[in-house]
C-alpha cells in the first residue's frame, strides 16, 4: 500500500506495531486499543511513581498514589455483610511510625491466597492509591510483594519482582501505564523503550520557528519526557508539546475544511421588501428578544453571500430558536428557495409543523415559489406520512410548491426530490450526524445555507474542537414573562415521606389548572431483564398513579414504543389541555412546547446524565406560570449521584450544567456520536482544562490555512492528513 504520507516521521509513527514488534505482542497491544507506533508514543502513564519517595505513613494523603514499605501488624477476614459468599480481608500496616489500612474483597480462596501471601515475608511493598473510610487512610486491592528479612522479595512473578525492584531501588520516576492481565505495565514500559529507541533521530514536523514560538519542546523529547520523566515537570512539558499537535492536527483540518466549503457556492438570499418575512414580522404577537434580533442579523448576514453558512444557534430550551429558523426559513422563501427543518423524532416534526402553522396563520396556506409575497405551503414529511398524504407532499416538495418543508431523516431518503433548497435547518443537532446534514448539502448543484439549532449549551472550547467548521450564535435571554424553574432534588432515601409530598404538589398544580409531566427511565418494568434493578417504568407508573396517588386525575401515557399515530394523539390530547398529566418517557426530552405545563416529576432522576435532566426540566416554565421540577431518586445522599442531582437542581444556568456534564463524562463521551456526530476522538485534549491550548492552536492554524494545503510544510500536511484518517477511524466506530 502506498503511504498516505509524505514525511519519514509520519512514517515511522503511522508504521503498524506489528511490523514493529512480533505478532503476539501487536496483538495484546492492540487489546488496549494500540495499533500504530504514534498510538503507543501518546498512551502516557496515568501514574507515575518516585521511588525515592518512598512514602512515611505519617505523611499520606488521600487521593494520591503512593509506594510504602511498611509491615504487616495484623490481618483478619470476615464473610462482608455476612454474605458468605464474600469476604473481606483487612491487613494494618505500620512503619514504626504510622499505620494505613489494606482491604481486599473477593471469594473465600482469594482472600486465603492473598492472606497467605501477606503473611510470607517480614515487609512489604504496597503499590495503590489511598482512600479513606471511617477517618482512617487505606488501600484498597494494592499491588504487593513481599520481602524477606534481607530485603529480597519473596515469592512473585519475575516481572513483578522487577517492577517492584524499580520502585524501591532506582532513584528514576517509574511510569504506570493503564494495564491488562494480558498486558502489565512494565511490559508496555519495555515496547515503549523500544519506540523510543527506534524513534530516535525523527525529524520534527513543526516547523522550528513554530516550537521556539510556542514554547514547546521537540517531538521526540516530548514523547521522551512523558514516558520516562526524570524530575515531575517534564511531564507536563512534554505532555503540553503533545497536546498542542493534537489540538493543532484538529484545527488545521478544520481551517481547511471551511476554506474549502468556502468554496462553494450558495444562493443569495436578500432581503425582499414587502414579502413573506415582512408579513410574518407584522404579525408576530410578540416582539423579538434583542438576542433573536441580533443572531437573526448574523444569520441574514451570512445567507446574503454566496459561501454557504454553517451556523450553530444555541440556546437554552425556550429561548426562541424556532423563532429564529423560521425567520430565515421565510427569508430563503422570499428569495425563490426552499427551506426545510430536520427534527430529530417524528414527534418533534410533528410540533414543529404544527407551530409553525399556528406562527404562519394565513401565511400558510398554499402558495408557490413563484410568488411568495402572499403565502407559501408548509410541507410535512416523516415516516408516519403514508399514502396518499405522502404523495402529495413528495409532489409538492419536488414541484417546489413546497416552499417550507419540516420532517425527519425520512426526509434524506432516495425517494425525496427537492426542487431548489436554499436553506437546512438542522433542530438539536447532537442527533443528527454531520454526514446526514451532507446528504441534504450535496443535492442540486449549490450548496444551501445551514443552520444547526442546539439546546445543549457547549462550552466555546468544545465548539471550537468539534464544531470547529461552524461559526456560533448564542441567544442568552429567555423570553420577557418566562418564570423560569424552580428544581428540587426529592432523596427519598433521606426522606422517605417526601414522595408523597410530591404527589401532592402535583395535585395541587393541576387543581390550579396547570398540568404535569411524570417522565420514567424506562417503558415497561419487564424492560431490561430480570436481572436489572427495578426502575420506573412508564406503563406501570401510569397505572399505579391513576389508581392510587393521582386517582381522579386524567392521565395519558406517552413513549416511544407506541405507534406514531397514538404518540401524536397522547401529544395532542396533552397540548390541548384534555389530559392533566403526562406519564412519559424521555421522548419529550427535545423541543416540545406545552407552556401550560408548569410540574415535572423525574423518577429515578439518578438514571439520566445532566444534560439530559437540564433538558427535561427545560419542557416546563414555558409560559407565564413558574414551573416546579423535582428530582425524586433513592440512592444514598452521600453519593456522588445525588450530589450530582442537587448540583444541577442548584444551577438553571445551561453552561453551568454543561460544564458539570464535562467533568462527569469521559471526554470522548463527550465528542463522542452522541453529541457530536462522531466527529472526532480526542487522545490526550481534555476539552476544558486545555481551553486556552485549543483556542492558541486555533490561532495558529487559521494563520498557516491562509497558505494553500498543497504548498504547506510536508509535516503539517501529514498532521493534517492524520487528523483527518483520525476523524474517519472515529466514523467508522460509529454504529
Ligand atoms: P426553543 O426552540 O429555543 O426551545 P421556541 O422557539 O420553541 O424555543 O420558543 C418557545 C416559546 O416561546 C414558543 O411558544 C414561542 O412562540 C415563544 N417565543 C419565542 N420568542 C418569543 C419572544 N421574543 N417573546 C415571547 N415569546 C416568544
Ligand atoms: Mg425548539
Amino acid at each position: 500500500m502506498v503511504s498516505p504520507f509524505r514525511t519519514d516521521t509520519f512514517e515511522r509513527l503511522e508504521a503498524t506495531l506489528g511490523s514493529v514488534f512480533g505478532s503476539r505482542t501487536a496483538k495484546a497491544l492492540s487489546a488496549v486499543g494500540l495499533h500504530t507506533v504514534d498510538d503507543l508514543m501518546h498512551y502516557t502513564p496515568r501514574d507515575y511513581l518516585s521511588g525515592t519517595q518512598r512514602t512515611d505513613l505519617r505523611t499520606l494523603v488521600p487521593d494520591e498514589r503512593a509506594a510504602v514499605v511498611a509491615e504487616v501488624a495484623s490481618l483478619s477476614s470476615a464473610p462482608f455483610r455476612g454474605d458468605p459468599r464474600r469476604y473481606r480481608l483487612e491487613a494494618r500496616l505500620t512503619d514504626g511510625r504510622g499505620f494505613l489500612n489494606l482491604i481486599f474483597f473477593g471469594k473465600k480462596y482469594l482472600v486465603d491466597y492473598w492472606q497467605r501471601q501477606l503473611s510470607m515475608g517480614e515487609r512489604g511493598i504496597f503499590v495503590g492509591k489511598i482512600g479513606e473510610f471511617n477517618d482512617q487512610l487505606q488501600m484498597t486491592h494494592p499491588d504487593f510483594v513481599m520481602l524477606d528479612a534481607a530485603g529480597r522479595i519473596v515469592g512473585a512473578a519475575d516481572e513483578k519482582r522487577a517492577l517492584m525492584a524499580q520502585v524501591v531501588t532506582k532513584s528514576d520516576i517509574i511510569g504506570i501505564y493503564p494495564a491488562r492481565a494480558t498486558l502489565p505495565t512494565w511490559q508496555i514500559a519495555e515496547c515503549v523503550a523500544m519506540g523510543l529507541d527506534m524513534l530516535a533521530g525523527i525529524v520534527d514536523f513543526l516547523p522550528p520557528s513554530l516550537v521556539r514560538e510556542e514554547g514547546l519542546v521537540g517531538l521526540w523529547e516530548a514523547f521522551d519526557l512523558v514516558h520516562r520523566p526524570r524530575v515531575p515537570d517534564d511531564v507536563a512539558r512534554g505532555l503540553k508539546r503533545l497536546k498542542f499537535d493534537e489540538a493543532l492536527g484538529l484545527q488545521l483540518l478544520m481551517a481547511y475544511r471551511r476554506k474549502e466549503s468556502s468554496r462553494h457556492r450558495a444562493p443569495v438570499i436578500t432581503h425582499r421588501s414587502g414579502g413573506l418575512l415582512d408579513a410574518f414580522d407584522a404579525a408576530l404577537p410578540f416582539t423579538l428578544t434583542r438576542g433573536q434580533r441580533a443572531v437573526g442579523d448574523e444569520i441574514a448576514a451570512d445567507m446574503s453571500g454566496s459561501v454557504p453558512m454553517a451556523r450553530l444557534v444555541q440556546g437554552e430550551v425556550g429561548s426562541g430558536k424556532t423563532v429564529v429558523a423560521l425567520r430565515a426559513m421565510l427569508a430563503a422563501v422570499d428569495a425563490g428557495h426552499q427551506a426545510v427543518l430536520l427534527a430529530p423524532t417524528e414527534v418533534l416534526a410533528g410540533q414543529h409543523e404544527g407551530s409553525i402553522r399556528k406562527l404562519l396563520g394565513p401565511l400558510a396556506a398554499a402558495g408557490t415559489l413563484d410568488a411568495p409575497e402572499h403565502a407559501t405551503h408548509l410541507v410535512l414529511l416523516t415516516g408516519a406520512v403514508t399514502g396518499a398524504a405522502r404523495k402529495q407532499a413528495l409532489a409538492a416538495i419536488s414541484s417546489g410548491q413546497a416552499g417550507l418543508v419540516v420532517g425527519t431523516h425520512a426526509l434524506l431518503s432516495e425517494a425525496v426530490h427537492f426542487s431548489d433548497i436554499g436553506l437546512i435547518v438542522v433542530d438539536e443537532q447532537h442527533r443528527f450526524g454531520v454526514e446526514q446534514r451532507a446528504v441534504l448539502a450535496d443535492q442540486g448543484d449549490h450548496r444551501p445555507h445551514q443552520l444547526v439549532l442546539t439546546a445543549t449549551p457547549i462550552p466555546r472550547s468544545v465548539a471550537m474542537t468539534v464544531f470547529g467548521d461552524l461559526e456560533l450564535s448564542t441567544l442568552s435571554e429567555l423570553p420577557q414573562g418566562r418564570a423560569g424553574v424552580q428544581t428540587t432534588a426529592v432523596l427519598t432515601a433521606q426522606h422517605p415521606t417526601w414522595l408523597a409530598r410530591v404527589w401532592q404538589r402535583v395535585l395541587e398544580e393541576v387543581q390550579s389548572g396547570r398540568q404535569a409531566f411524570v417522565v420514567c427511565p424506562r417503558v415497561s418494568q419487564t424492560d431490561g431483564g430480570k436481572s436489572a434493578e427495578p426502575v420506573a417504568a412508564a406503563q406501570e407508573v401510569f397505572e399505579r398513579l391513576g389508581s392510587h396517588e393521582l386517582k381522579g386525575l386524567r392521565l395519558g401515557l406517552l413513549h416511544g414504543r407506541m405507534s406514531g399515530a397514538d404518540k401524536e394523539s397522547a401529544m395532542a390530547a396533552f397540548a390541548a389541555g384534555q389530559t392533566d398529566v403526562l406519564v412519559t418517557t424521555t421522548v419529550i426530552e427535545v423541543g416540545v412546547d406545552v407552556p401550560n405545563a408548569s410540574a415535572m416529576v423525574v423518577l429515578d432522576a439518578d438514571r439520566y446524565g445532566v444534560s439530559q435532566l437540564h433538558q427535561l426540566r427545560g419542557r416546563i416554565g414555558r409560559g407565564s406560570f413558574p414551573g416546579i421540577c423535582l428530582f425524586v431518586s433513592g440512592v444514598d445522599p452521600r453519593t456522588p449521584a445525588a450530589q450530582r442531582l442537587q448540583q444541577v437542581a442548584q444551577t438553571n444556568d445551561g453552561f453551568a450544567v454543561a460544564e458539570l456534564d464535562l467533568e462527569q463524562r469521559r471526554e470522548g463521551d463527550v465528542l463522542g456520536a452522541e453529541q457530536a456526530g462522531g466527529r472526532s476522538t480526542l487522545r490526550l485534549l481534555r476539552v476544558l482544562d486545555d481551553a486556552d491550548l485549543i483556542g492558541r492552536a486555533r490561532d495558529v492554524a487559521a494563520a498557516l490555512s491562509t497558505t494553500a494545503l498543497e504548498s504547506l510544510d510536508p509535516g503539517l500536511q501529514d498532521m493534517v492528513k492524520a487528523a483527518q484518517l483520525n476523524a474517519d477511524a472515529a466514523w467508522m466506530e460509529r454504529d
